[in-house]
């Protein structure tokens, strides 16, 4: 369908059902075609796949989903939305509609729906919840193949990030630790209903099989990246030692700089995922 076409169509289903986009949900529905076809396409999704999409909205992106998947499961916080996309994808038998909260859902439960088939995310995600999401997928154990999603350019940009970055922090290391992640698309706020304040990306996520890095606890290492980056412009012996979930004595951490042979001036903004996993473990 040509942009124009597709454009229509999205406002057409806007208009024939009332539907006001709720800000507080985050609601920027996709209108360009080629931006829809794209994230498809950038997911690698295939007939042995199970793909669980986080917020339909209108269903633009969940029937192209479904053309390719072989299940879609499809989780909407809004419930206006639901008797919209039960009209939308009715010519549709492989898609399983949830009304919830992503973020109070049993993805595991949801993942398991469908075994021996390849479980993927795809989503054009609600701005005001990305970090949330992201992490808490990451972190949820779940063997997910790949995660694909539409974020802020800003927070694309923040995951893909090494040390020497102003953007450089604690979601780039989360990201980086379970995932390779890769910007596939940039978006321009038109290509939206109604326009984002901000430029959007298309980034990929996926996941290792096991970490790039050996770490013993990595909930520890976690806890550490979290106190250096709270005060990114302190030393990390400063930071560690002030943070009341850390209170690192500021001799110790210098002790085990000292063996990584680190300056002890060091801020954790210059550590690299490697480096914390070291200082962790000699912790
Ligand atoms: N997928 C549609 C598209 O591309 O046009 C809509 C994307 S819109 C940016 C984000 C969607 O996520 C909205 O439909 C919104 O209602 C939904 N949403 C917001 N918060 C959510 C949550 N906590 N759980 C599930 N869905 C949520």
């Amino acid at each position: 369908m040509p942009y124009s076409d597709q454009k229509n169509a999205t406002m057409n289903i806007v208009r024939k059902h009332n539907i006001r986009a709720q800000k507080k949900y985050g609601q920027n529905f996709l209108t360009d075609e080629g931006v829809l076809d794209g994230i498809v396409e950038a997911a690698g999704v295939c007939g042995e796949d199970h793909v669980v999409e986080i917020g339909p909205g209108l269903g633009s992106l969940t029937k192209k989903l479904a053309e390719q998947a072989s299940h879609v499961t499809a989780i909407e916080i809004d419930k206006q939305m639901i008797p919209v996309l039960e009209e939308e994808l009715a010519g549709f038998d492989n898609i399983n509609v949830i009304c919830a909260d992503v973020l109070k859902t049993d993805l595991k439960a949801i993942a398991d729906t469908y075994p021996g088939e390849c479980v993927k995310v795809v989503a054009n995600l609600p701005y005001y919840i990305t970090t949330p999401i992201v992490t808490g997928l990451l972190e949820s154990g779940i063997h997910f193949k790949s995660i694909t999603v539409m974020v802020q350019t800003e927070v694309a940009e923040r995951m893909q990030t090494g040390p020497g970055s102003k953007d450089y922090g604690a979601l780039s290391l989360a990201v980086q630790y379970y995932s390779r992640p890769e910007i596939v698309l940039d978006v321009p706020p038109e290509c939206f209903f109604p326009m984002p304040g901000v430029g959007s990306s298309v980034i990929r996520l996926d996941l290792y099989e096991k970490p790039p890095v050996e770490v013993k606890d990595p909930a520890k290492m976690f806890g550490i990246i979290k106190a250096s980056f709270m005060q990114r412009r302190k030393t990390l012996s400063n930071a560690l030692q002030n943070n009341p979930d850390t209170k690192i004595p500021r001799e110790k951490t210098e002790s085990i700089l000292t063996r990584m042979g680190l300056d002890l001036r060091v801020r954790g903004e210059a550590l690299t995922l490697e480096q914390f996993a070291e200082f962790t473990d000699l912790l």
